[in-house]
């Protein structure tokens, strides 16, 4: 930790899609956090809501309502998505058989090798996502992508007609 109390982050300019919100992807939120921490702020959010979770981004040049000068102001009860960053969630499907994440740690924070944690904990972090999202009885499965293969894409390509069915 350093002067800032509430962050490891410091000074960062958060100009990188984490706290900024920016970029197509947002921040990915249980329906219970986004009613806990974002729902009051939708002036300055793009909201997107799937029939089971939210995604938020920024509007208008507006950083994360969270962020103050000291950091994120609800650090230690912040959203399941930010405490997986560096790594992000970049596919959530659900079809009737299963659930499945891919999760990668292709961000671009300057500080990733300090914050990183275990692949382990962040395929825990997704699992809570998941089932605080889809519920726990729901075979779910999570995975580390590394990088992008002709299977991986091939795979997401077919989870997307399957939940369709
Ligand atoms: S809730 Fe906190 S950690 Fe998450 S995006 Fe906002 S400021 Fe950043
Ligand atoms: S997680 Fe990385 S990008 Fe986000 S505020 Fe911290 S140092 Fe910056």
């Amino acid at each position: 930790m350093n002067e800032f109390s509430n962050n490891p982050c410091g000074n960062c300019t958060t100009n990188y899609g984490c706290c900024s919100l920016k970029g197509a992807c947002g921040l990915m939120l249980t329906k219970e956090e986004y009613g806990k921490h974002f729902k009051g702020h939708a002036e300055k959010l793009v909201i997107r809501a799937s029939r089971n979770f939210v995604i938020v981004s920024s509007r208008d040049g507006h950083f994360c309502p969270h962020l103050d000068a000291n950091g994120c102001e609800i650090y230690h009860d912040r959203p399941i998505d930010c405490r997986l960053f560096p790594y992000m969630m970049n596919h959530v499907f659900e079809n009737k058989w299963q659930v499945r994440i891919v999760f990668h740690d292709k961000s671009d924070c300057p500080k990733k090798n300090q914050l990183i944690q275990p692949s382990g904990e962040a395929k825990a972090l997704a699992r809570e996502f998941a089932q605080a999202v889809f519920g726990k009885d729901r075979p779910i499965t999570v995975t580390f992508e590394r990088r992008k293969t002709l299977v991986s894409r091939a795979r997401n390509l077919v989870d997307k007609m399957l939940a369709r069915l």
